[in-house]
């Protein structure tokens, strides 16, 4: 089985349909991590083309703070400001849909799905200390995550050492390829969709082959411009706008 793994799209409707395009025909099967929603201008067209796409979908942070289900304490003036907005403007339908996406871990074919980490869905996995202790309490060999928007993640392979999956070194448009291998562990990010934080602007999202046990994480160009006109149409920060440019 081949899967489409998608992660922290925040409304960014540009970056997404640019995804589904590039992953055309490479998939049997979608997956996300959560966060469909916060920062972006299209909440309803991001939610509604995931909801066409799959049922394997958990809630991230934003999808609880859109949703009503927490209070959004802990987030940034940004992060606040627009999920008081995309409140407003989710369609009841979409809002209820949100409020009911279960919490990771979402057990799939072997393989789980979490959005901070298995034991916080608001955990940052960004370092090896929080890795090591994430890859240690796996039960399965692959747990895909994301809240990070860094694409790539960890290894604990087979004699105990841990590695960083670096994709950032990939970044002239190729792929990069990396096969399971026995007795290892791995904590995948396939990055973020609608706002990479990891310098590099290009929509994220990888390919998981069940089979062959490959991963393959990919970047694709988006509309850019668009996605900062409809930011700023819709009356959202400017700030908004200008870090989808710059990646961060
Ligand atoms: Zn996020």
């Amino acid at each position: 089985m081949r899967y489409l793994v998608l992660s922290d799209i925040h409304s960014n409707l540009e970056a997404l349909e640019s995804c589904l395009e590039l992953a055309d025909g490479k998939y049997d099967a979608a997956v996300c991590l959560g966060d469909l929603v916060g920062y972006g201008p299209d909440p309803n067209a991001v939610v509604s083309r995931m909801r066409q796409l799959t049922d394997a979908i958990i809630g991230g942070n934003h999808d609880k703070a859109c949703a009503g289900l927490s209070d959004a304490e802990d987030f940034n003036v940004l992060a606040k400001l627009t999920a008081f907005w995309t409140r407003q403007a989710l369609t009841p339908e979409n809002f209820d849909f949100l409020r009911k996406l279960p919490a990771g871990p979402l057990l799939m074919e072997g393989f789980e799905l979490v959005h901070g980490s298995q034991t916080d869905e608001d955990e940052y996995i960004i370092g090896p200390t929080q890795a090591l202790a994430a890859l240690k309490m796996l039960t399965l060999q692959l747990v895909f995550f994301g809240h990070t928007h860094q694409q790539g993640g960890f290894v604990l392979d087979r004699l105990g050492r841990l590695q960083s999956v670096d994709c950032f070194s990939e970044s002239d448009g190729r792929s990069l390829v990396l096969p399971l291998e026995n007795g290892g562990r791995y904590l995948i990010n396939p990055g973020s969709v609608g706002q990479p934080r990891d310098g590099d602007w290009r929509a994220a999202f990888a390919l998981y082959d069940s089979d062959s046990r490959i991963v393959s994480f990919h970047r694709v160009p988006y509309n850019l411009k668009r996605a900062q006109d409809r930011i700023l149409a819709a009356n959202l920060p400017q700030r908004l706008a200008t870090r989808l440019a710059a990646g961060r």
